[in-house]
């Protein structure tokens, strides 16, 4: 999970001063040494944790008293607002051609995730815009990348233009003026990569600029590559003029250090982040949910956007509404279950839920495929009467039901009680008193 180690540490560095009534400077500089620690800890740039430590002192030192907070909330907010200014202050979109098709084009390292971006890329516009992209197949020296990006274009049925040609600017313009006929709103052209930054390559990348006149040229970079990943988008910036990052790897990237340097470095903002190796695992990058996901403070927004894109909004109104009506029966459990498995793994989703983060008892929480299978047969074994009703379920009840799913008593017992716990979590988080910084864990 990103951001770990750091986002343990930061929390603990600031949890010393939650407690207190009044902070001196002393408090300050202590903090301020163990937030500058963890920061260069999680390969942060050396430049940039100095400012930010800066930054931090001054605010804090000077800040007038906000009555709604105390003084630890107070340096907890700064440090959530310099973060957030760290990695870029407002969110940055794509940007859209006033005339179909928007040209996107990836560039970066070779193994970076650049025709995987490309896929993912395409689904996500697809789900948010219901666009009509077209792919090309730009990096024809790895076979293998041409075959990758058609499986791709199947497995999301959108076309992949491709030609046997050693000119791949040629091929981009062929497959530009395909994409003009069949009407697609957006080309995504995939090109190819090398191990370091080269002069071939540079030269190649820019005769496909100057044929396709990309609207976006976003720079594939592995999070996991570190402080090295800010190098490479200097490297990269100096002969292409990049409009963006895409920072993937986010979900092994335990540290967490190029998505907080490599904006205050090169000025270039990331704009999506890869956390995983399906084709729905991209997201739009929002500094100030980046930030207070660092912080334990959970990203609602993101959840609800990613709930919005692969729920069905009427299936998820009902559920609330059951919820807020406590009317929330085993059905809807299974049912939520479905709903819950699309939208990614359930460790991330957990850790976006305020609160939630830091607890220990979720931390590395799994739930096996195996498992869930084992909860639905648990549900069909019961009557449609003790579905509804969870409390008719006595000792005799749940032995049957054992016995009709083929798991011991002891599993079902869990599963109850895991239903009536999570029943209470959501009944909590719909009241709506798990908002804000009045929640934070230990405040
Ligand atoms: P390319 O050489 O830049 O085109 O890289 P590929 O798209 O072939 O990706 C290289 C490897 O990285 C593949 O195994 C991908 O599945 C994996 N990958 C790409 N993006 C991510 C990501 O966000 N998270 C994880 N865990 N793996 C990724």
């Amino acid at each position: 999970m990103a951001f770990e180690n750091l986002s343990e540490r930061l929390q603990k560095a600031l949890k010393n001063l939650t407690g207190k009534g009044k902070i001196s400077e002393a408090d300050i500089n202590q903090a301020s040494r163990e937030i500058r620690l963890a920061l260069l800890e999680a390969d942060v740039n050396f430049k940039v944790v100095k400012d930010f430590i800066k930054q931090i002192k001054k605010e804090a030192l000077g800040k007038e008293v906000q009555e709604s907070l105390n003084p630890g909330q107070q340096v907890i907010k700064i440090v959530d607002e310099q973060l957030t200014k760290m990695m870029g202050e407002e969110a940055v979109k794509l940007n859209k051609a006033p005339h179909i098709p928007t040209i996107i084009m990836m560039v970066g390292l070779q193994g970076t995730g650049k025709t995987t971006t490309v896929g993912k890329l395409a689904n996500y516009l697809i789900k948010n815009e219901k666009a009509r992209p077209l792919l090309i197949a730009g990096d024809i020296y790895r076979p293998a990348a041409i075959d990758q990006l058609r499986q791709i274009g199947q497995q999301l049925n959108v076309p992949v233009y491709s030609e046997d040609n050693k000119d791949v600017a040629q091929i981009v313009e062929h497959g530009l003026n395909q994409a003009k006929e069949d009407k697609n709103d957006y080309v995504i052209i995939d090109t190819a990569g090398r191990l370091e930054i080269d002069e071939a390559l540079m030269d190649e990348l820019k005769r496909i600029t100057e044929v396709a006149h990309p609207d976006n040229t976003l720079l594939v970079v592995d999070a996991m590559t570190g402080q090295a990943a800010t190098q490479v988008a200097e490297g990269f910036n100096k002969d292409l003029d990049l409009t963006g990052i895409v920072l993937t790897k986010l979900d092994g990237d335990t540290r967490g250090g190029a998505a907080l340097s490599v904006r205050a470095v090169t000025g270039l903002p990331i704009i999506f982040t890869g956390q995983g190796e399906k084709l729905d695992a991209l997201e739009s990058f929002h500094p100030d949910r980046m930030a207070s996901r660092i912080l334990g403070m959970g990203d609602m927004l993101t959840l609800i956007e990613k709930a919005q894109q692969d729920y069905d909004a009427k299936e998820a109104e009902k559920m609330a509404q059951k919820m807020r009506e406590n009317t929330f029966d085993f059905n809807d459990f299974i049912d939520q279950m479905d709903q819950v498995q699309k939208m990614g793994p359930l460790d991330q989703i957990i850790k976006m839920i305020p609160g939630m983060a830091n607890n220990p008892a979720l931390k590395n929480i799994q739930i096996p495929d195996k498992q869930i299978a084992h909860m639905k047969a648990i549900v069909y074994s019961m009557t449609e009467a003790e579905r509804e009703d969870p409390d008719m379920l006595n000792p005799s009840r749940r032995r049957r039901i054992a016995a009709g799913s083929g798991v011991p008593v002891v599993e079902v017992n869990r599963m109850i009680k895991q239903f009536k716990q999570s029943k209470e979590m959501m009944q909590k988080m719909t009241s709506g008193n798990m908002k804000g910084l009045g929640n934070l864990p230990g405040m």
